[in-house]
């Protein structure tokens, strides 16, 4: 499924209609919401004068070194500054989210704006908050499909700088592009992206060499001593506490990645982290082949996503939650082929 009505906003671009840009992406944005926010900026700038990256909330260290990165504006604790440059910019991009809440208070302020709006995504079911939209749900990544948006301006030559922001996103949502996300367009795209001379070994160590100690030692003891299997095996979750989040010291971005642990084992075609974060219970949820996490999750925990990989979240406690997940997951598993 796809959407492209971006003939006018190109042409808007190219005529440098636009002199006070804004790229905002999801909360807690991960390697795609940064790469491709910072990618768009590097595109946009060739064009607008001012181009600012506003992220809702802060992201893992691990995507600091990101080129750009220390223009961007995290907008809680900057709200004032933040609401005075969006009340008067030309355009607001959203990138890798459809959804206004999916960007908390900011969403209400964006919601708000009479300016163009553009969406740039790859998720499932967009709610209808757009001037124009990008949006394929076969793409990989919002990073592939900033690529495939910088190939309409006429004559654009992408930099290195450029072009490591959006291999970053490429890499880190196909999992180094292993996953069924992966198709000939994005290796495509990403060899075009090398092309330019982007270190794709330095893009690595900087992302998954760069654990600290603690998130170590966290894997270690999730694996070790909270791994549970259900449904005759079919199913593996994790779940921790506040307190055990405290133990080890959780900083943002930390636990990414540790739902997938649960499909390395054999037999597993179903893997779930549930995060008791205090203001809310957060889950992700993680499949193989054509059982749809997202559906589940949207049924369940007010959640969605992608077929194998989705989120989700519960304003009950822990315990209910993962009760809850228990006894809805052996339903679930009833659906499988
Ligand atoms: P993660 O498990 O990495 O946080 O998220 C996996 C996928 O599910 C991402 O594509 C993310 O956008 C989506 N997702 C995560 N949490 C939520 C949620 O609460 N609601 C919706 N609609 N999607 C979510
Ligand atoms: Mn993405």
């Amino acid at each position: 499924m796809a959407i492209d009505t971006t003939q006018e906003l190109i042409k808007k671009i190219q005529s440098r209609a636009y002199s006070r840009l804004v790229i905002t992406t999801h909360h807690k944005p991960d390697g795609d919401a940064m790469g491709s926010s910072l990618g768009l900026m590097g595109v946009l700038k060739a064009y607008c004068e001012e181009v600012q990256v506003i992220a809702p909330t802060d992201y893992a260290d691990s995507y600091h070194w990101i080129p750009g990165n220390d223009s961007v504006w995290v907008y809680e604790g900057r709200e004032a500054e933040c609401d005075s440059y969006l009340a008067s910019c030309d355009a607001v991009f959203c990138l890798d989210f459809n959804r206004l809440s999916r960007i908390n208070q900011l969403g209400e302020v964006v919601g708000q704006l009479n300016c163009d709006k553009i969406m740039i995504d790859h998720h499932l079911d967009p709610e209808f908050f757009y001037t124009y939209a990008f949006w394929d749900t076969r793409a990989s990544s919002t990073c592939e499909l900033i690529s495939d948006f910088a190939k309409k301006l006429d004559g654009y030559d992408m930099n290195v700088d450029t072009a490591t922001c959006l291999y970053t996103g490429m890499m880190t949502d196909t999992g180094h592009f292993q996953y069924a996300n992966t198709t000939p367009h994005t290796l495509k795209t990403a060899a075009e992206l090398l092309a330019k001379g982007v270190d794709h070994v330095a893009i690595r160590e900087r992302i998954f060499d760069a654990f600290s100690p603690d998130r170590s030692r966290l894997f270690g003891y999730c694996l070790h001593e909270k791994m549970e299997l259900l449904a005759g095996g079919e199913v593996a979750l994790i779940y921790l506490s506040a307190e055990e989040l405290l133990r080890f010291n959780v900083q943002t971005g930390d636990t990414e990645g540790l739902v997938n642990f649960g499909l390395n084992i054999k037999g597993v075609r179903m893997s779930a982290l549930i995060i008791d974060r205090t203001e809310r219970v957060k889950m992700s949820f993680r499949s193989k082949g054509d059982i749809a996490v997202n559906e589940y999750s949207a049924q369940w925990f007010s959640g969605g996503g992608h077929k194998n990989a989705a989120g989700g979240q519960s304003e009950d406690s822990l315990e209910n939650t993962v009760a809850l997940f228990k006894r809805t997951v052996k339903e679930f598993q009833q659906t499988w082929k």
